[in-house]
């Protein structure tokens, strides 16, 4: 299986090239922020809960995005791999991963890094916010709270990553096309 770790800050352009990666290498899109965004849609306990978070800018937390993760994982059958986006976003989601993948066989294949820049960041998302409709995208003050949360939990995850020799950067900045391209000569070259 190929199973590939999208990362990068809020605004790197996760969403965007996991959509041209499952097309090109046919892998199942897992990204816990639209599972959330469907369960806040259709109104369910989770989605009442994680909203709450998400809203502030905060992590849902460990226990319940973890649980949701697997449940997702196992939803596919005999799939060629997985991109997963916007999950692992703490060490302890990384360490859930890796042990849950184990327990079923497989294994984290590569993490691809989107870089960034901060201000690009803040740029990208408050130009998205009138496509998207997220209130999370909308409010500078809670762009700057995802910004300061990835800084602090999220971003010690790539040395999860690195220590296992995993870890692939990808310069973030630039044309979506031309990110794209970066990610799949990485991705050919595995
Ligand atoms: P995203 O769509 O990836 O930008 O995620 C939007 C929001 O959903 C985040 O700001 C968090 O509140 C929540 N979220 C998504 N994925 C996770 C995760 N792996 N762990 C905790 N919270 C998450």
């Amino acid at each position: 299986m190929l199973n590939i770790v999208l990362f990068g800050p809020p605004g790197a352009g996760k969403g965007t090239q996991s959509e041209r990666l499952i097309d090109k290498y046919g892998l199942v899109h897992l990204s816990t922020g639209d599972i959330f965004r469907s369960n806040i849609k259709r109104e369910t306990e989770l989605g009442v809960l994680a909203k709450s978070f998400m809203n502030k800018g905060q992590l849902v937390p460990d226990s319940v995005t973890i649980d949701l993760l697997r449940a997702e994982v196992l939803k596919h059958d005999e799939p060629k791999g997985f991109i997963f986006d916007g999950f692992p976003r703490t060490n302890a989601q990384a360490q859930a991963l890796d042990e849950f993948l184990s327990s079923i066989h497989t294994s984290i294949t590569v993490m691809l890094s989107l870089e960034v820049d901060e201000d690009e960041l803040k740029k990208r998302l408050l130009n998205r916010a009138g496509v998207s409709g997220r209130a999370d995208d909308a409010d500078p003050d809670i762009i700057d709270n995802r910004i300061a949360v990835y800084n602090k939990e999220t971003a010690p995850v790539k040395s999860f990553y690195e220590k296992q020799d995993k870890l692939i950067a990808i310069a973030g900045m630039g044309s979506v096309d031309e990110i794209t391209e970066r990610l799949f000569v990485s991705i050919n070259a595995i």
